[in-house]
């Protein structure tokens, strides 16, 4: 079995997002590009029974290897691989403060400064289409211009990274800021942070961590 390495990558990393609650059930899915195009996760099966030989290789012409049938979603992860070049790892999630946001049909404005990790001042909100439809990928590309990350209305999240560590770890951050918005609604109008004080953040960043203008956690 080719990609061995990466097919377990993925369950481990699904079952991490069931666990930390970041996604339940079978919903929510995976992919992680590889040279004939990406692996994805089967649609509908259960986290904790996948094998490794149940991730569906698909080219990026749609086209699909194996067994089981390809996520539902595969149209914007295959259409996601085909217009961002940069991008490795593809995850989406209905994690429930990312869920409960898109319910509203609202973007998340810069409440927080960590808005930045996912490319620009705000976390659009994708209008809403069925799911698995061309619609929603197309949707779902526009809202991921020049971002990280973006909501689908009534629905959940789409989190992207150069790998799938990254985009795991840009995902607990966008449901964090998620949370931090539905939180402070409860209470008031959130200040928002000004194209100025954004833009500092961003060059604030270029130092931050360990290893200098490489270590910012914009992931990419
Ligand atoms: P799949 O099980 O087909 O990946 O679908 C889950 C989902 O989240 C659909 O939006
Ligand atoms: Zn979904």
């Amino acid at each position: 079995m080719n990609h061995l390495e990466a097919r377990r990558e993925i369950i481990a990393a699904c079952i991490d997002m069931n666990r930390r609650g970041l996604n339940q059930g079978v919903t929510g899915n995976i992919s992680v590009r590889v040279p004939e195009g990406f692996l994805i996760t089967p649609s509908g099966m259960d986290y904790g029974e996948m094998q490794p030989e149940d991730m569906v290789v698909m080219h990026l012409d749609g086209s699909y290897e194996g067994a089981r049938r390809p996520s539902s979603e595969w149209r914007f992860h295959r259409d996601i691989m085909v217009k961002r070049p940069e991008v490795g790892a593809v995850t989406h999630m209905h994690s429930m403060f990312a869920a409960t946001i898109s319910c509203l049909r609202k973007d998340i404005p810069a409440i927080h400064y960590m808005i930045v990790v996912a490319g620009g001042n705000s976390i659009r909100c994708a209008p809403y289409h069925l799911y698995g439809t061309q619609a929603l990928a197309d949707a779902a590309l526009a809202a991921l211009e020049g971002r990280s990350a973006c909501l689908l209305a009534n629905h959940g999240m789409i989190v992207l990274g150069p790998n799938l560590k990254k985009a795991m770890w840009l995902a607990v951050e966008v449901e964090n800021l998620a949370a931090q918005y539905w939180r402070a609604l409860q209470i008031g109008e959130p200040y928002r942070l000004t194209d100025e004080e954004i833009a500092a953040v961003v060059q604030q960043f270029k130092s931050y961590g360990q290893g200098g203008a490489g270590e910012t956690p914009r992931c990419c």
